[in-house]
C-alpha cells in the first residue's frame, strides 16, 4: 500500500490551503503523518485552552506532576536560565520585592527567625 502524500492541503479549521510539510504539525496517527489543522490553528486552539480559566487548575496540576517526575533536570534548567538572563532575573525579582513590599519584609523576618532557630538548636545540640 502506498499513501501519496499530497503537497498542500486544506486545513479543517480555516479552510486554508497550505504546503503540508511546512504548515502543519506532525501526527504520527494520522494517513499522511500531518494534523488535519494548521499550524496557525493548532496555535490558536492551544492558546484558547490555555487562556480558558476552567482549564487553569488542570494545567496547574500536570506542571507539578512533571516537574516533581523531573525535579534535579528542572531545577538545573531553571539555574542555567538564571545564570543566562541574571540581569534580567535580578530586576524582575527586585521589581517583585517592591510590588509586595510587605509580604516580602514579612517573609525575610520569618526566613531569619526561623534560621536563627535552627542555629540555637544547632548550639544546645553540641
Ligand atoms: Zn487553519
Amino acid at each position: 500500500m502506498t499513501i501519496i502524500i499530497e503537497k498542500f492541503k486544506v486545513c479543517s479549521v480555516c479552510r486554508g490551503l497550505r504546503d503540508t510539510e511546512a504548515d502543519y504539525n506532525r501526527d504520527n496517527r494520522a494517513g499522511d503523518g500531518r494534523r488535519s489543522q494548521c499550524r496557525v490553528c493548532d496555535a490558536a486552539y492551544g492558546r484558547a485552552y490555555r487562556n480558558d480559566p476552567d482549564n487553569c487548575d488542570a494545567i496547574r496540576f500536570r506542571r507539578r506532576v512533571y516537574y516533581q517526575d523531573n525535579r534535579d533536570y528542572e531545577a538545573a534548567l531553571g539555574k542555567a536560565w538564571r545564570e543566562d538572563n541574571r540581569d534580567y532575573d535580578l530586576a524582575r525579582k527586585k521589581a517583585w520585592r517592591e510590588d509586595n513590599r510587605e509580604y516580602a519584609l514579612a517573609y525575610a523576618k520569618a526566613y531569619r527567625e526561623d534560621k536563627s532557630r535552627k542555629a540555637s538548636k544547632k548550639r544546645t545540640q553540641t
